[in-house]
């Protein structure tokens, strides 16, 4: 590694919030990681720093043509240790995300260890109410103050973490989500596969749409025949169907989810057949009308599992396993969420250990 992390420490301290109803998103902890990139040198002065605004170039072209990805993961209070889950599958999927915004690759192992740094300065940041976590917020901006529409020539990667408290704060809940029939949300052969900012705010009219009619969130169908089922707003999505699972196969414009994949992988383990494939919204609300939809559930960081207990898809209602949890949901929730907080044994190796 020729890069050499420095730290510059911040002089005061604010103070730790420590319950579960920490909003999400809007306290940040004393510190940020920040490296720069620059064409010819290379990606290149990795320093922890307080955390303060950025000043920008207003010609910055993040501003104009929104040449950026980011990561979302969290770190977990298992009793005296801090846990990570599958962290390197985060910047994998990063580097993924920059190769399909042309934004130039990042060393993943060296990264690794500046983000344990910032983590271990920050360690006090970390809650240890139940359902709390440390939120980590990977993310890559273009800042080559430039009017053209190409590749910019200079980026900034910075890291910034925030306590957040339970995304269920009532326990479990199943929600209502609206199957949307107009706005899509990628194609394949687009950006769908990347997590980067315009997939999001390309978003917001459909969820408005959701939330006046009482739902949760948008289940996206796919962009061409608004048919085969695609995710659900930053979750990927899972269905029990005559005691199978069926899952969207990644088609290409479906986030690979690392919640989703390690489902996918429990469930292997414990014998429930789990298919990738491509799946109709009119095959889907077949099986409901058979009786044979049992379970849905999201998958995410954010939340781990959501279940859904409600589907409404052009004025019909799909309502799954009378609104309750599924027992399937409940057993994915408790183990993954187990293994997270160091209360599972983690058979696995999905855990990274701060130390
Ligand atoms: C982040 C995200 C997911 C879930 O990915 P995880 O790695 O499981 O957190 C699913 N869909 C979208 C659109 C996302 O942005």
């Amino acid at each position: 590694m020729s890069n050499q992390l420095t730290i510059e420490k911040s002089t005061h301290q604010q103070p730790k919030p420590d319950t579960d109803q920490i909003p999400f998103g809007r306290t940040f902890t004393d510190h940020m990681f920040v490296m720069d990139y620059e064409k010819g040198t290379g990606w290149h002065e990795p320093r922890i720093v307080p955390y303060e605004p950025l000043t920008l170039d207003p010609a910055a072209m993040i501003f104009h043509y929104g040449q950026t990805v980011f990561e979302g993961l969290k770190a977990y209070r298992a009793d005296d240790r801090i846990l990570l889950f599958r962290p390197e599958k985060n910047l994998e999927r990063l580097n993924r995300s920059s190769d399909r915004l042309s934004i130039p690759p990042i060393d993943e192992e060296e990264v690794m260890e500046y983000l344990k740094e910032l983590i271990r300065l920050e360690k006090d940041w970390v809650p240890s109410t139940p359902g709390t976590s440390l939120y980590i917020r990977p993310f890559i901006i273009s800042t080559e103050p430039n009017l053209s529409v190409a590749p910019s020539a200079t980026y900034k990667l910075m890291i910034i973490l925030s306590p957040v408290g339970s995304y269920f704060s009532g326990g479990l809940t199943p929600v209502k989500i609206n199957v949307e029939d107009k706005y899509t949300r990628a194609v394949k052969g687009g950006t769908g596969m990347a997590k980067t900012a315009g997939n999001y705010s390309s978003a917001y009219q459909a969820q408005a749409k959701a939330y006046e009619q009482g739902n949760a969130d948008v289940l996206w169908l796919d962009g061409i025949e608004k048919r085969f089922i695609e995710e659900v707003g930053s979750m990927n999505i899972f269905f029990k169907i005559n005691g199978e699972v069926v899952t969207p196969s990644l088609s290409g414009s479906i986030l690979q989810g690392i919640t989703r994949m390690s489902v996918i992988e429990l469930l292997e383990k414990w014998g429930v057949t789990v298919t990738e494939r491509q799946i109709s919204i009119e095959e889907l609300y077949q099986f409901y009308e058979e009786g044979s939809l049992e379970e849905a559930f999201g998958t995410g960081t954010a939340a781990v599992i959501s279940p859904v207990g409600e589907l409404n898809w052009l004025g019909k209602k799909m309502v799954i396993n009378n609104h309750e949890i599924g027992e399937l949901s409940q057993k994915l929730y408790d183990t993954i969420t187990g293994i997270q907080t160091g209360k599972l044994e983690d058979t696995n190796g999905w855990t990274v250990e701060v130390k």
